[in-house]
């Protein structure tokens, strides 16, 4: 237990909040105070029994490294654990149902096995949901988390204050106190682009788990699987029109690779998407897809006509 934080999220990716004029607490107390939490929520989760039956996760750990993702610990949960998991990390039932979760604060990579989602596809599909939690962890020398302090009169561990500790930055998402997410488009895009290049490429399914459905999937659209295999994932819709853009523009796949590493690059990412039309990496960036589902689908929608046409000039 000699050094049991190192691997949470480095202090250096950490900013502080608002809350400490009112409040006891130094702003590295507080700090201290929550990579503390996450370690032992991490050894909590670390210690639950794990279900890994038929995933291959060196191959999982070999395509982190070969995408630029850290090697986090993927640990795979059976759907009660997984739950227990995520209400431990994020105090927030949401997360139960969710198939994967990058716990950026804990350096992990948490899965769920779904018996329905691996039903028809076995756990081949688990992984696909990894590889989606991989393309995320590339992000991870960009995440940032912010910790406030709330004043409140009762003592808390000594200090007059409640810690808490969220999330600002994961890559191209942007999670204001106050104001809208951002980045959906960019960052859940990259993160389905990797599943699809995983199940291609890994799992050798050229049409991705559609190969079970009558219907022909487009190319770095990816399906779930899920009951009748044609529901699509919020991601996908941002990875179909970065696969169009990159097949145009080449030098996207890098830009949006260095960004992943060095976020003071995206101005890169920003030059090649606004080549298309003007403006349009900040349309597509201030959508999201569970805020405004229609505005997303058809803003992307036309996104992707304007680079079909600009592919035609
Ligand atoms: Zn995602």
């Amino acid at each position: 237990m000699a050094n049991h934080k190192a691997h949470v999220l480095p202090v250096e990716q950490i900013v502080i909040g608002s809350g400490f004029e009112d409040s006891r607490l130094k702003p590295d107390q507080a700090i201290d105070f929550m990579r503390d939490k996450w370690a032992t929520e991490r050894a909590t989760i670390c210690a639950m029994e794990q279900d890994t039956d038929g995933l291959d996760i060196d191959r999982l750990q070999d395509f982190a490294t070969e995408n630029g993702a850290p090697n986090l610990p993927i640990i795979a949960l059976s759907p009660k654990n997984y739950a227990k998991a995520t209400m431990l990390a994020y105090n927030e039932k949401g997360y139960a149902t969710t198939d994967g979760k990058l716990a950026a604060e804990h350096g992990l990579i948490l899965a769920r096995r779904d018996p329905d989602l691996e039903r028809t596809h076995g756990p081949k599909i688990t992984e696909a949901v990894i590889a989606h939690e991989i393309g995320h962890a590339a992000a991870m020398p960009t995440v940032l988390a912010r910790v406030d302090v709330e004043y409140k009169k009762q003592l808390f561990g000594g200090t007059n204050g409640r810690v808490s500790g969220k999330l600002t930055r994961l890559g191209f998402h942007e999670f204001p106190r106050d104001g809208a997410v951002t980045g959906h488009v960019f960052e859940e895009g990259y993160a389905e682009r990797l599943r699809g290049k995983y199940v291609r490429e890994q799992l050798g399914m050229a049409r991705g788990f559609s190969d079970l459905s009558v219907e022909p999937t487009p190319l770095d659209v990816h399906v779930t699987g899920r009951r009748d295999n044609q529901d699509f994932l919020n991601g996908t819709y941002g990875a179909y029109l970065l696969g169009q853009m990159c097949e145009i523009n080449a030098d996207l796949s890098d830009a949006l690779r260095d960004a992943r590493a060095d976020i003071s690059t995206k101005g890169n990412v920003v030059d090649i998407v606004d080549s298309f039309e003007p403006d349009m990496y900040d349309n597509l960036n201030k959508l999201h897809y569970y805020d405004d589902r229609d505005t997303y689908i058809l803003t992307v929608a036309r996104a992707v006509s304007a680079v079909a046409d600009f592919k035609k000039i």
